[in-house]
């Protein structure tokens, strides 16, 4: 597996760990395109993890080569860029799958 989640600025976000190192107070680069910072509280994170940065979990998703039918559309309705001309715009968009959380 290529990527890894870091909790980080208040949400998980994932990072390429064939290029990129996480330590406390040590930006990264997240998938989503984000610089962000963890600090040291989020390493041995307790409790529940923070909230899933939808970008980075899409673009895991589409460098992963995950089916379509697996690739939701962002929450916010930002139409996702378009990798190939087979995976254009014309692609069926589905409702954001809900959040399970216990
Ligand atoms: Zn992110």
């Amino acid at each position: 597996m290529w990527w890894r989640w870091q909790q980080a600025d208040g949400r998980m976000h994932a990072y390429d760990r064939t290029a990129v190192t996480v330590g406390p107070h040590r930006p990264f680069l997240a998938l989503c395109g984000a610089t962000v910072t963890p600090i040291d509280t989020d390493f041995g994170v307790t409790g529940w993890p923070q909230t899933t940065c939808w970008s980075c979990d899409h673009e895991v998703r589409v460098r992963d080569g995950f089916p379509i039918a697996e690739i939701p559309p962002l929450p916010d309705d930002t139409p996702p860029t378009p990798r190939s001309p087979s995976d254009g715009p014309s692609r069926p968009t589905r409702p954001p799958r809900p959040r399970q959380r216990r």
